[in-house]
């Protein structure tokens, strides 16, 4: 029987192990903490697109959020809310940049007010999508710290406790329990809001204008999110709203008696050019023994590189964690029992190749 340790349950494990349970196999997922404890517990959830001029990232995105939408519509209908998004001009600069941008917008939209309403776009509630992904059948989770991953016959063991022939590592912006000196990554914080205020004007979409505020929620108003690069306490920020998130809504949308219900934070992990790592993990140590030459800029295949067989990483979600992780997941799942290729972009090969050819410097 085919078997699959998850490491990690946040909304990056949470999705490959639905994937690979959809597929067959039977799923372990380890939590050092609690489920959705990570950085997804923090996020808004909001799903909208990208406007820019065309670019392979903006490609990706694009085509992750139409296919995440479908993928909650069709297996987690509930908690999707699909009202809309309205993305403002930040100010006259920003209008004529993205009016520039028109002629690439490759999601449904309509122009309103002076931005642009994307019809399509929505949220979804982190914390009970990431239950319900974990809730299928053949997925078991247990509360485990990972420490040690050793491989014997074909199989990973997992602190000498569980074993199984694939491994997913999807720590979110804690180190992988093993050496992948190549993920060269940041981490940034935020905090965001649920808030309530009185209001008449029955709007039911998003707003985003610098902050992100939803409008579809009866009984609160998500308000997000900061992005925090100084090393600070994430707590008393929010509690102070330093980045103030509040003045910063008021001004596209003024809200009365407005009472903040509570705050989350937490860390989002990106690499330099934002594209997630998906795919098998490289070993560095082995590869660079068999290939040295890579350092001085030979090129070598990917397919010639040593790997951890049967071990592949789902992180660095950034901001858009559950725009990326369906579509991620299922990109994996195709990966490990069809042999398709993931794009180039997102594979842990792309960031190997990058910081060997440094190594040398
Ligand atoms: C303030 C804020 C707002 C955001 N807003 C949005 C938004 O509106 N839309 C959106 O799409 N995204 C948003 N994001 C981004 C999104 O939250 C992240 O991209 C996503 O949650 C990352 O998911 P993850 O599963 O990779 O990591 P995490 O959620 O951090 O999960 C990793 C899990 O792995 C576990 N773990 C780590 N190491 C081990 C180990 N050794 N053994 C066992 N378990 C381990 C951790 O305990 C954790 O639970 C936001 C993020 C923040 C911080």
């Amino acid at each position: 029987m085919k078997t699959c340790i998850v490491i990690g349950a946040g909304i990056a494990g949470a999705a490959t192990a639905f994937e690979l349970a959809e597929a067959g196999l039977d799923v372990l997922v380890l939590e050092s903490k609690e489920v959705c404890g990570g950085g997804s517990a923090a996020a808004g959830a909001f799903l909208s697109p990208k406007i820019s001029k065309p670019s392979a990232y903006k490609t990706y995105l694009n085509t992750a959020l139409a296919y995440s939408l479908a993928f909650y519509a069709k297996h987690f209908p509930s908690l999707l809310q699909k009202g809309g998004l309205l993305k403002l001009p930040l100010d006259d600069v920003d209008r004529k940049r993205l009016e520039s941008y028109e002629p690439y917008i490759d999601f449904p939209w309509e122009k309103r007010q002076n931005g642009y309403f994307f019809p399509d776009a929505g949220i979804i509630a982190p914390d009970r999508l990431c239950r319900a992904l974990l809730a299928h059948k053949r997925i078991k989770l247990r509360k485990h710290h990972t420490r040690t991953l050793t491989f014997q016959n074909d199989r990973w063991i997992v602190d000498n406790l569980y074993d199984a022939k694939y491994l997913v590592l999807a720590t979110g912006t804690d180190d992988e329990p093993l050496p992948l000196p190549y993920l060269r990554t940041k981490r940034i914080g935020g905090y965001r809001y649920d808030i309530r205020f009185d209001d008449d004007r029955q709007l039911s979409h998003n707003i985003h204008k610098e902050v992100s505020l939803s409008l579809f929620n009866e009984n609160r108003v998500i308000l997000g999110a900061t992005h925090i690069r100084e090393k600070i306490d994430l707590h008393e920020a929010a509690k102070g709203d330093r980045y103030c998130l509040v003045e910063r809504a008021q001004i596209f949308y003024p809200m009365q008696n407005l009472k903040i219900l509570r705050h989350y934070l937490g860390y989002r992990r990106f690499t330099f050019d934002y594209f997630p790592i998906v795919g098998e993990a490289v070993d560095a140590r082995a590869t660079l023994e068999v290939y040295p030459y890579i350092r001085t800029g030979a090129k070598v295949p990917h397919e010639k590189y040593r790997y951890f067989k049967g071990l592949y990483l789902h992180t660095a979600l950034g901001s858009r964690g559950f725009v990326f992780a369906p579509w991620n997941a299922r990109l994996l799942r195709s990966h490990i029992l069809k042999q398709k290729a993931i794009p180039h972009p997102l594979l842990p090969a792309t960031r190997f190749m990058k910081w060997a050819r440094q190594q040398s410097r």
